[in-house]
């Protein structure tokens, strides 16, 4: 019989090895940049072309290759860095697969120049889909260029499945960070589209995160150092008030490699434990030395995940080291980031001795009164301000009479809301609203009472206001007195950009966006100038993660965000016109019952539900 088993040809076998190694541009990058470290280059810049989909381009001022080992770098399993299976366990260097040159070849077009120190001419090789298909002597400096276009030329459903530039470039940066975070003795520059991303001098470890991460970070910054017997630790974790909502600052390095570990990952921030407000993700950036014996980076293609011999002693050691830190630098517990500050007494009243508390009754409140005083229009409040006054009554008559008029009056018609009172009496009586723990605001139909949550109400009405004036017609804004500038990292720039035209619609006005920073002359209305830059900073650290790609999914987000952080907080104490405005413009609402994160904005009880408790 006729054997059918045969030899898959190299380059498909390339094919299906790039399908582990290069799943995007980012992964590109990744192998490129790593090579030019092993190669002991001392500057190495990349060109990227929308987010890597049409170029990617590494080049290098080291050791490079001769014309033989040029064309050999592209062959599978072909590499300088091991010669036998004991060298896996003396790793010194990134790559040792001798795969990713193959595997990129596989699913591209390659240009690459190359030249030794001691030679006089380089070569130079184009290959398409594994295939050399030119080589020849050229002039060219030291070093090595690779230029990777059009990736996944020959592989048209992966190519269809890169997202868009913006996200390709943010995984792009991400590698381009990891790299140059762990090599601050090599000088790199990242170069997109034409523009200066990165322009990272040789520097020392601190100089290099505070270059990658941004001016901003230096101050944030605290010391970690630690040698045993096991590992040598070294790093910086961030200060616990800096903590981010998002992921992202979080990097560990070991043996100059960067790693993902859930369990160390654990470890550092189980250190944090009680220092940071909720949900909040402590910042780090720390290097691990160990011993290249005790560790097996050989298991993942992309080598970002390494197994160590003695797991639990390390995390003894980071935790440890890290609290010791913390506390070293006075890192002073913060146990309640929630804290309702309007519940603190004033430093002017520490010295005053307390007095019995007495019990003030508005004897003038009638639950029962059908009255409100909405005639005084007298709003002191700018967080209510709002060129929307329909009330909510007028949902339920059929004319538009004044609404002054409308408030003594018992309104009994068929056009209700369904919305609200689905299925139930179609009455609303003004009754008056009162509010509850600085919390809640009480008010009553006909036949109900209602609890609305203040600070969810708030939120869906200014949420539903900044989408119409996002994708409408721009919000006013207020004119700061003195600008605000906000340092911002490359990252945080690039995001920016994305937003900024949003960001005007909803009434930030710009007037300077700098390389690392942007001006603020003008915030929406009702945002107090005191939270912008913690607001902003919330914004582009949301974003940054996670760039929407539709632009209606970025107006969405962008119009939550900044509701959640503009909306009332629980805790103030609104007077009566401003609860009842709240009551009027939320039921004016498109959505009244949900926030826009689906929670449940107010509670209703029925009369007939108090009927049966007082039986
Ligand atoms: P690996 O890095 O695992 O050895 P690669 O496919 O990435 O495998 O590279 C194959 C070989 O090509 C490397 O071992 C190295 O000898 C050579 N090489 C790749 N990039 C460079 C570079 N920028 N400068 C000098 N030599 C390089
Ligand atoms: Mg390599």
């Amino acid at each position: 019989m006729n054997s059918i088993i045969h030899l898959l040809p190299d380059h498909v076998a390339n094919q299906i090895a790039a399908g582990e190694v290069v799943q995007r541009p980012a992964s590109v990058v990744k192998e490129l940049l790593e090579n030019a470290v092993d190669a002991n280059a001392s500057s190495i810049t990349l060109l990227v072309k929308e987010g890597g989909k049409t170029l990617i381009q590494v080049i290098d001022n080291g050791t490079g290759m001769g014309d033989t080992d040029a064309r050999l770098s592209f062959e599978r399993h072909a590499t300088s860095k091991i010669n036998s299976a004991e060298d896996l366990f003396r790793l010194h260097t990134k790559g040792f697969r001798g795969e990713a040159l193959a595997s990129i070849a596989a699913v591209s077009h390659v240009e690459m120049k190359t030249k030794t120190d001691d030679e006089d001419l380089g070569s130079h090789l184009i290959i398409e889909g594994s295939s050399v298909v030119q080589q020849e002597p050229c002039v060219t400096p030291a070093g090595t260029s690779i230029a990777v276009k059009n990736l996944f030329f020959n592989i048209p459903a992966r190519r269809n499945f890169l997202k868009s530039t913006t996200v390709e470039q943010k995984h792009v940066i991400d590698e381009f960070q990891r790299v140059a975070l762990v090599h601050p003795s090599v000088a790199f520059k990242l170069i997109h589209n034409g523009s200066e991303l990165f322009n990272l001098p040789v520097a020392n470890h601190r100089q290099r995160i505070v270059g990658v991460m941004g001016a901003k970070t230096n101050e944030k910054l605290v010391p970690v150092k630690e040698e045993t017997d096991l590992i040598k630790l070294t790093g910086f974790v961030g200060k616990p008030e800096f903590a981010k909502k998002s992921r992202g600052e979080q990097f560990f390095f070991v043996n100059d490699r960067f790693i993902k570990h859930p369990y160390l990952h654990h470890a550092v921030c189980s250190a944090f434990e009680g220092l940071l407000k909720d949900k909040a993700y402590p910042s780090y950036f720390l290097y691990l030395q160990v011993n290249t014996q005790s560790i097996d980076i050989n298991i993942h293609p992309t080598k970002t995940e390494v197994k160590f011999d003695n797991e639990h002693a390390i995390y003894s050691i980071l935790r440890s080291s890290v609290k010791h830190s913390l506390g070293q630098f006075n890192v002073a517990p913060v146990l309640d980031f929630n804290k309702d500050s309007s519940m603190d007494t004033d430093y002017g009243q520490n010295k005053t001795t307390a007095k019995i508390p007495s019990i003030e009754v508005d004897r003038n409140f009638n639950p029962f009164e059908s009255e409100t005083k909405l005639g005084n229009k007298a709003f002191h409040i700018d967080s209510f301000k709002t060129k929307s006054t329909a009330s909510w009554e007028s949902l339920y008559t059929e004319t538009g009479e004044d609404q002054d008029d409308l408030m003594d009056i018992e309104v009994e018609s068929e056009q209700i809301s369904p919305s609200l009172f689905q299925a139930q009496s179609p009455t609303y009586q003004s009754s008056g609203t009162f509010q509850l723990q600085r919390k809640y605001i009480i008010t009553s139909t006909k036949s109900e009472m209602l609890i609305i949550d203040q600070h969810r109400a708030h939120f869906r009405i200014l949420y539903e206001e900044l989408l119409k004036n996002i994708t409408a017609q721009p919000a006013l804004s207020q004119q700061l007195l003195f600008p605000l500038k906000l340092q911002l990292d490359a990252n945080e720039i690039r995001v920016f950009k994305v937003l900024k035209e949003s960001l005007i619609n909803a009434g930030f006005s710009i007037s300077e966006l700098g390389k690392d920073f942007v001006k603020i002359n003008g915030i929406p209305n009702r945002l107090p100038e005191s939270e912008t830059s913690i607001l902003l900073d919330q914004l582009l650290s949301d974003f940054e993660n996670d760039i929407p790609d539709s632009g209606f999914d970025q107006t969405d987000r962008l119009a939550k965000s900044l509701a959640q952080s503009m909306a009332i907080k629980n805790g103030s104490v609104l007077q009566k016109e401003e609860q009842t405005e709240l009551v009027n413009l939320l039921f004016s609402c498109k959505e009244p019952m949900l926030t826009p994160l689906n929670r449940l904005v107010f509670i209703k009880q029925s009369a007939a539900d108090f009927d049966k408790k007082f039986m």
